[in-house]
């Protein structure tokens, strides 16, 4: 199965709120998910637009996600911790009422802090967080996300090393953000096929993947552009996904949102009609092809 979709309000939707750009990207985009962005501080949802969010999801078929707020740290003092908890706390809450399958935050800095000492607080507060979660019956899965810049927690293998060690943990696979802390690896298909290699060991139904265009220089992103004017290809990713029919999930984070969802579904339909020899192709359909 695939899923694409958008991180937050698409840009063409007249009406602001979550409410508004779920129907439009099921009534105008034909888009399968969405991820409800908390970025800006704690954002107010009210009770009942959480529900809406939720029937009208699960009624049409679209696949929600959350992501919390940007600034947390998970490897910080305790005054940090405390808000980072209240934050991806208010954000799970919201996304358990929503009928959301992720709450996706960012992990954090390692400060003055060694990778090998970061690393056991991640693990330590995370481990935490996921007891809190679970003894409030949320049964939403957090998402670690992976980060584009040297200074931030969170290569690829950081965050698979996270998920190994803490149970319920799924990483979010930023392509965008690994392409641009490896300088600008992702070029041929076996350089995704080593990101598939090494989620292996996580065992994984379901990727949750991010996709933007990058600048970045020296391993570090400067900020994400369209997809099309940034130098990582979608085509071999695509292949691969198709190959081994994951079920996948892919939301654009690029600064065009859904019009490059839009261009992910494209790019996946011309991937499917390259296959079948016909001259249409549905995303949600891959029964000709597996
Ligand atoms: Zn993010």
């Amino acid at each position: 199965m695939i899923r694409i979709g958008q991180a937050g309000i698409p840009l063409s939707c007249k009406g602001r709120t979550n409410k508004d750009g779920l129907v439009y990207t099921k009534q105008i985009l034909d888009l399968n998910a969405m991820e409800v962005q908390f970025v800006r501080g704690l954002y107010v949802m009210e009770d009942e637009e959480a529900q809406f969010m939720h029937d009208y999801s699960w009624e049409n078929d679209v696949e929600l996600h959350v992501h919390a707020p940007y600034y947390i740290n998970l490897a910080g003092s305790s005054e940090e911790l405390d808000l980072s908890f209240e934050k991806i706390l208010f954000s799970a809450r919201l996304a358990d009422k929503m009928g959301a399958k992720t709450v996706v935050t960012h992990p954090g800095y390692y400060g003055e802090q060694s990778e090998k000492k970061t690393m056991k607080k991640m693990i330590r507060n995370i481990k935490k967080l996921v007891g809190i979660i679970k003894k409030e019956k949320i049964k939403v899965k957090l998402g670690i996300e992976t980060m584009g810049k040297q200074k931030v927690f969170g290569s690829l293998n950081e965050i698979i090393e996270i998920c190994t060690n803490v149970k319920d943990v799924i990483p979010v696979v930023g392509l965008g953000h690994i392409h641009a802390r490896t300088n600008g690896s992702l070029k041929k298909r076996e350089n995704f096929e080593e990101i598939f290699e090494r989620l292996k060991t996580l065992k994984l139904k379901h990727y949750l993947i991010h996709v933007t265009g990058v600048m970045y220089e020296n391993g570090n992103e400067y900020y994400h552009v369209p997809i099309k004017k940034g130098d990582m290809p979608l085509a071999p990713f695509i292949e691969i996904v198709l190959d081994n029919n994951y079920d996948i999930t892919f939301i654009s984070e690029s600064p065009l949102l859904e019009h490059d969802a839009v261009y992910i579904r494209l790019q996946v339909e011309k991937a499917i009609m390259k296959r079948t020899g016909k001259e249409e192709a549905d995303y949600r359909d891959l029964s000709e092809i597996i």
